[in-house]
């Protein structure tokens, strides 16, 4: 009965898909939604493709899924990806059914599905993954996801033992997950120590989770990324399997060491952030088997996905960049200040869109994550203009105060519309655009008035 259920459902999901589809519309979350209200065990039913890898973690999961199904399919696998779509319960729903038969036989020989932490529990126990990738666990949007204790357990309530997993040494909170799990690969960063610790001053962990103990720091990059060791039980940070042990800035490349020897491959991105990210990737895809030459063609061929990272010539005068800067995500937009004032160039200027939108729809947004924020970065003399647009924008001027930002270098506007006029072109040559990404839109309209502006 329970199976006439599952075959019922699969029929209605891919008929409404298939007008969803004929109407242009986006096919990659109500599918799933459909599915699920008709068969709320759904996914149980369907067959599993030859390899299914899920990514997770609070950073970094699009891009390191992008990069595993580019190099999969490099390597001759069909590949199943809902990066381009929904990552809780029903996007993954829907990507699954959308690449199955009727009968729930998954039409590819690979799946790599990209998981929202707190749909682990609706997802994991039903489509079992043979690999899970976990980059970070972070402070988030706290209304959500309360706090990293609550998202630990979660995880290693959802996760199968039966599952392999791929964590960050370097994140004390991740690499502890799932204890059940006993196939385990770590990996990190060896390479650029940090002579001093920056960014989020707001821990995560502090005290060791086995004994309580304090936990003493060999050195920490930022946040509760680093390693560790408690002074009490001797709990410490795991040694890993695959380590970047050299970032060559000026070559664009980077190594990554293993028990198999060094290995180096294109640097695509220098962000440290995803250099860890890229770093899970390799040791994902060497434990599977995959090899140096398929690896390295996704980082040859690979960018970081447009809709969040783009550098681009404004005219002859300018250089433009857009950062996806996620707001309620403090660790996140932290990096993105600290990345933008350590790029070279001596006449920045930032237009920046971290405004709530997408948390003041229902209720009040929640403003206290900009406490967690790191703004100490945008003291950089290489910064010349800020201008923070949006309505919330006196909540931004109150931290650059506490912060000590000079108040002749900030704008404070609430309009979001028009606000790239506020940029002198004459003035800067280093434009950067942080963007949350609800308001993707928008700041791709003031990208476009700043072109039209340099092609007149
Ligand atoms: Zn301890």
């Amino acid at each position: 009965m329970k199976k006439l259920r599952f075959y019922f459902a699969m029929t209605v999901a891919k008929i409404a898909a298939f007008g969803l589809r004929m109407l242009g519309r986006n096919a990659s979350y109500m599918p799933g939604v459909i599915a699920l209200k008709i068969a709320p065990d759904f996914m149980k039913y369907l067959k599993k493709p030859e390899l299914l890898i899920c990514v997770t973690g609070t950073n970094g999961k699009t891009t390191t899924s992008n990069f595993i199904t580019s190099a999969l399919r490099s390597a001759g696998y069909t590949v199943t990806n809902n990066s381009f779509g929904s990552n809780v319960q029903a996007g993954v729903a829907a990507a699954m059914l959308l690449n199955s038969t009727l009968s729930g036989r998954h039409k590819n020989r690979a799946a790599v599905i990209e998981v929202d932490e707190r749909s682990s529990l609706k997802v994991y126990p039903y489509i079992s993954p043979d690999y899970i990738v976990c980059n970070n666990v972070m402070r988030d949007s706290i209304k959500r996801n309360a706090h990293t204790q609550f998202i630990s357990f979660i995880l290693t309530k959802a996760i199968p033992e039966s599952a392999a997993l791929i964590l960050n040494a370097d994140d004390i909170i991740s690499c502890g997950i799932a204890p059940q799990c006993k196939n385990r690969i770590y990996f990190g960063v060896d390479a650029e120590r940090p002579e001093r610790e920056e960014g989020v001053k707001a821990k995560d962990i502090v005290y060791c989770p086995h004994c309580g103990g304090l936990l003493e720091k060999e050195y920490i990059r930022y946040s509760h990324i680093g390693r560790v060791r408690c002074s009490q039980c001797g709990f410490a940070s795991p040694e890993r399997d695959f380590c970047v042990t050299d970032i060559d800035r000026e070559n664009e490349t980077f190594t990554v060491t293993s028990e198999k020897g060094s290995e180096q491959f294109k640097l695509v991105n220098d962000n440290i952030v995803n250099v860890y990210n890229f770093c899970g990737c390799i040791a994902l895809l060497e434990t599977i088997g995959l090899k140096y030459d398929d690896i390295s063609a996704a980082f040859n061929s690979g960018e970081i996905v447009k809709t969040r990272f783009i550098k681009e010539k404004l005219g002859d005068k300018a250089e433009l960049t857009m950062i996806l800067a996620k707001g309620q995500n403090p660790v996140a937009v932290s990096r993105v200040f600290s990345y933008v004032s350590k790029t070279p160039g001596e006449n920045k200027c930032l237009l920046l869109f971290i405004d709530d939108k997408a948390d003041n729809i229902n209720n009040v947004e929640n403003t206290c994550w900009l406490y967690d924020l790191d703004y100490e970065p945008l003291k950089d003399p290489s910064i010349g203009k800020m201008i923070f647009a949006g309505k919330r924008c006196l909540d931004q001027r109150l931290r650059c105060e506490m912060t000590g930002i000079s108040p002749e270098k900030t704008v404070f506007v609430p309009e979001l519309k028009n606000s790239s006029e506020l940029i002198d072109l004459d003035k800067y040559g280093d434009i950067y655009i942080l963007y949350d990404n609800y308001l993707m839109d928008e700041a791709y309209r003031e990208e476009k008035a700043l072109k039209g502006r340099c092609s007149k």
